[in-house]
């Protein structure tokens, strides 16, 4: 069944020039890359991302995190991709959530490491299911930015709505 699911090279897989090799190795899935962007992490943004996590004592430090406070990184690189089973094909490249027990070949068992302050720094993003892939999709993208379509959309026409083009 063909699934969307979200990816985000977190900033430190971009402070360590990651993004090719986890491309590459994401490209293993035969997924189709469907959207793409550079992304600015606000708070906001990084603290709904991680809700789930809210009350954990790791929760504020992981949110820094996203945010790039710790790799002098402010954005991360969003990607979804789409095609049959992406998310435990992600997933399954991605490996486990903490490094150290990930599978050594895995892009987490690869690039990642666990920081004094004990956060995983875990160097990508992948969606855990269909609800949290569509909840973190919808949060990181507009329907426009994506080249197919996903979920239901809506349209309003905005009145006196200031936009930026190009001069
Ligand atoms: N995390 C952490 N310590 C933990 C659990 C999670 O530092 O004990 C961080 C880690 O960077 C992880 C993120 O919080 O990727 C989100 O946690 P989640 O349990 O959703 O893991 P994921 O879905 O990323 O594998
Ligand atoms: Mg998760």
């Amino acid at each position: 069944m063909n699934q969307a699911t979200l990816v985000l090279v977190k900033p430190d897989g971009l402070k360590k020039s990651l993004t090719g090799n986890i491309l590459t190795r994401l490209s293993e899935t035969k997924l189709e890359i469907v959207a793409t962007k550079m992304a600015r992490v606000s708070r906001e943004l990084a603290a709904d991302h991680y809700r789930h996590l809210k009350g954990k004592p790791f929760f504020d430090d992981v949110v820094k995190y996203l945010q790039g406070e710790f790799h002098d990184r402010r954005k991360v690189m969003a990607m979804v991709y789409w095609g049959n089973d992406a998310i435990k094909k992600v997933r399954d490249i991605a490996g486990s959530t903490n490094p150290e027990e990930a599978d050594p070949v895995s892009i987490r068992g690869s690039y990642g490491r666990i920081t004094t302050h004990g956060v995983f720094e875990n160097v990508i993003h992948a969606s855990s299911d269909e609800k949290d892939a569509e909840r973190e999709i919808k949060l990181w993208f507009k329907p426009e930015d994506i080249i197919v379509d996903l979920y239901p959309t809506k349209e309003a026409v905005i009145k006196d709505l200031k936009t930026k083009s190009w001069a």
